[in-house]
């Protein structure tokens, strides 16, 4: 049995193991537009494919699709989150979410996550293994092939469900060539944003690539005291060599960086706090998205106020920073920013 799913193959990966097959190279094309434009859901739905190469296909590299073991919907129809069990029994979770003309899927890119934010669902759970490239991309085709029974696509992918995308650097990376390859699935670039919580040398590899992808940084602090204690991996990365890395992104890459900060009751979100993010970010081109925390089980943290959040976002629009208030979307089913646990609830 090959341990390897036709997810986890990039087109000229599929061409190399089909020519090891046997096969013409233009059976490479037929499959990669089955799967990618036509998102056929197995080699059976492919029909410009023998049935005994779809046999083979089936043996030699299984279409690894993930088992939908639940799926729950906000009230508004506008959030929509699966739990997935993967072929070893561990489960994770997605989302699409339906706002303007907008169809964005957050994938998650492990199972759990190592680093354990203080205000983290995922995070609590522990790590227990990285996703492969071709368990990120079954994710997004499971909700491409959903939206296009309705005549939609996906228009945008962010890295942001469980797990921290540059831990796992090499399978995410492969995850959006498959899936902004031209030939297929052809979801551009910029329409793709990965979300670290900081990780310096991840940071350091993605300027080196040169992309188009976007960069998303949670920032939640803009003192190292503070920071270290919401984010502990802020001890390894700290804010000074954090914020080098991201101005060296900036002037490598001409592209805007985003911060993303959950607003925390009487922790994160004090004017004085707001200051110290200011200043940490004064002259970079950037944007800062602030987001009320969402709420997790067994956590002594609340969201900060409405009207603290706008104050928050008042001085960082007064210092010249560009700020977005994204309100809870998704919260009720617990399918917002940092509450996938990968259970169900
Ligand atoms: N590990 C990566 C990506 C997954 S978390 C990262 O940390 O960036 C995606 C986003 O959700 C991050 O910005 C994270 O800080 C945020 N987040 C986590 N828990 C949250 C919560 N309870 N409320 C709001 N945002 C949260
Ligand atoms: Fe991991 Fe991101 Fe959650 Fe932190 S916020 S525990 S890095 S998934």
């Amino acid at each position: 049995m090959n341990d390897k799913s036709l997810y986890d193959l990039e087109r000229s990966g599929l061409e190399g193991f089909l020519e090891d097959l046997g096969e013409r190279s233009f059976r490479a094309q037929q499959i990669w537009h089955g799967t990618y434009v036509d998102l056929a859901p197995s080699y059976d739905d492919i029909t410009t494919l023998s049935k005994t190469l779809r046999a083979k296909l089936a043996r030699e590299l299984p279409l690894d699709t993930l088992q939908v073991a639940s799926t729950l919907e906000s009230r508004d129809k506008r959030t929509r989150k699966s739990l997935f069990r993967l072929s070893d029994g561990d489960t994770i979770e997605a989302v699409l979410m339906l706002y303007d003309k907008r169809r964005t899927i957050c994938v998650s890119t492990q199972v759990g996550c190592a680093i354990g934010c203080a205000f983290c669902a995922t995070g609590k759970s522990g790590f227990t293994r990285d996703l492969s490239a071709g368990e990120i991309v079954a994710q997004v085709l499971h909700f491409a092939r959903d939206l296009a029974s309705r005549g939609e696509r996906i228009t945008n992918i962010v890295y942001m469900g469980m797990g921290e995308p540059f831990l796992n650097y090499d399978a995410v990376m492969k995850s959006i060539r498959i899936l902004n390859d031209h030939n297929g699935f052809n979801l551009g670039a910029r329409s793709f944003t990965i979300s670290t919580v900081g990780i310096i040398p991840g940071i350091e590899r993605f300027t080196e690539e040169d992309s188009q992808v976007n960069l998303a940084i949670s920032l939640h602090a803009g003192d190292d005291e503070l920071r270290t204690r919401l984010v502990p991996i802020n001890e390894h990365y700290p804010l000074g060599p954090l914020m080098a890395s991201c101005r060296a992104y900036v002037r490598k890459t001409h592209r805007r960086l985003t911060f993303e900060i959950a607003l925390i009751d009487g922790v994160n979100d004090s004017a004085n706090d707001a200051h110290k993010v200011a200043k940490l970010l004064a002259g970079l081109l950037c944007h800062v998205n602030l987001i009320p925390l969402n709420p997790i089980p067994s956590s002594i943290f609340r969201p900060s106020p409405r009207e603290q959040v706008d104050a928050f976002a008042k001085e960082l629009t007064d210092a010249g920073i560009n700020t977005t208030v994204r309100m809870g979307r998704g919260v009720k089913i617990s399918a917002g920013c940092g509450q996938l646990r990968g259970r169900s609830h």
